[in-house]
């Protein structure tokens, strides 16, 4: 027998809710993915470098060309200067560039703040290199940071903080007034911050979003990290990356090469022709956000309580009008015989903590949604 590093750790709720959705033939909007396909532009790109030799290892910090341009894009977007030699690298997906920056950090009893509901990813990479999660509730239902808490939970064992902008599972996204609280506590203790924004070009209502890169005074403690997956519908092509101080990154690269070395190279140079294009990312929020509205204005009639959706392709709801059922009952029940799968919210909390809400991923076709929100009306 094994002695588990992991003992309280069962499969991910993604995954037992995409089987369940299999079985049941249910319509998925569990699992965070879109049901349509990448612009037929990069899928094109990719069979090009596949059938012309580009199949041997990428270098460790992944290809030059793409590094250039999201130095650039960053550069740009939100006026910070990293430099693409030494403060970008390519990473096999977003969550590679998390589970290293934490591989990187923790140290045994190190304190790690997360906020939940938190994207499940981190809680258990935290507790595998022995640090110690401190999560810090996002009160619902506005799910809200409380600085004041998170100013008391910082102690002299705190080593990272975790943020997620624009947020998973609770569609919310900071704003420059948040960003500006972070950057005064990062300052005033010794820790870093790990700032997931793989939602970064997924905003609504004119919303801008506010990048940690922003924050140039603490950049020598900031990790961000950004995931292809979600900007251009090639989840399953797992390209992220990752922007951190040249000091930072020296440590990072030396687990990164230990942890996967490099990254699947035909996709690095298909994404940095069709990254080349500004058009290709910039009109994202405009094409979710249709999604969002059309989900929001056909189910906003029924017992559903959707709650606000600000970013993401996320959007939560309470269903205690309609059932009193624990919520990984509710969303078993919601597949089996309503025939959508979603995503118990309780899942993304330590302690498993249930307020009658599922979350709905809206990145599907409209054809999709529409025959979904016909299955939960009915209810
Ligand atoms: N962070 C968050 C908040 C996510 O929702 C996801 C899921 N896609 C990831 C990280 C992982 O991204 P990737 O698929 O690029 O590993
Ligand atoms: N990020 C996706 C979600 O939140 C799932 C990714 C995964 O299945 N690991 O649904």
């Amino acid at each position: 027998m094994i002695k588990s590093k992991l003992p309280d750790v069962s499969t991910t709720i993604f995954t037992v809710m995409s089987k369940l959705a299999i079985e049941s033939n249910a319509i998925n909007l569990a699992q965070g993915f879109p049901d349509f396909d990448a612009d037929s532009k990069l899928i094109n790109q990719l069979n090009y470098y596949a059938s012309n030799h580009y199949n041997q290892y990428a270098p460790m910090f992944g290809i030059e060309k793409l590094r250039e341009l999201l130095a650039e894009k960053y550069n740009n977007l939100y006026s910070c200067d990293y430099n693409y030699l030494d403060e970008i690298n390519i990473t096999s997906g977003a969550s590679q560039a998390i589970f290293n920056v934490i591989s990187t950090l923790i140290h045994p009893n190190d304190e790690v703040i997360i906020f939940e509901p938190a994207y499940d990813l981190y809680q258990p990479t935290v507790e595998l290199f022995g640090g110690k999660i401190v999560p810090i509730e996002l009160k619902y239902p506005d799910y809200k940071i409380d600085f004041d808490e998170l100013k008391q939970k910082i102690t002299s064992k705190t080593k990272l903080i975790i943020v997620n902008n624009p947020n998973n599972p609770t569609g919310r996204v900071l704003t420059e007034n948040d960003l500006k609280s972070f950057e005064k506590l990062i300052k005033a203790n010794n820790c870093y911050l790990l700032a997931d924004e793989v939602y970064e070009h997924i905003t609504f209502d004119n919303k801008k979003h506010q990048s940690f890169t922003q924050l140039t005074t603490i950049k020598d403690k900031v990790f961000v990290v950004g995931s292809f997956g979600k900007l251009f519908h090639i989840t399953g092509w797992k390209i992220g990356y990752i922007l951190a101080e040249k000091e930072l990154m020296k440590e990072f690269r030396k687990c990164h090469q230990f942890n996967t070395f490099s990254t699947h190279t035909p996709s690095q140079y298909a994404i940095a022709d069709y990254l080349e294009n500004p058009e290709n990312y910039l009109h994202l929020s405009n094409f979710f956000q249709h999604k969002r509205d059309l989900f929001v204005d056909n189910l906003s009639s029924t017992k559903f309580n959707l709650l606000p959706c600000e970013g993401t392709y996320f959007i939560n709801a309470n269903y205690s009008n309609i059932s009193n059922l624990p919520d990984n009952e509710f969303a078993k029940l919601l597949t089996e015989q309503y025939k959508v799968a979603t995503i118990p919210v309780s899942a993304f909390y330590k302690d498993k903590t249930d307020y009658k809400v599922v979350r709905f991923c809206f990145a599907k076709k409209d054809e999709t949604l529409i025959k979904a929100i016909e299955n939960l009306t009915k209810l």
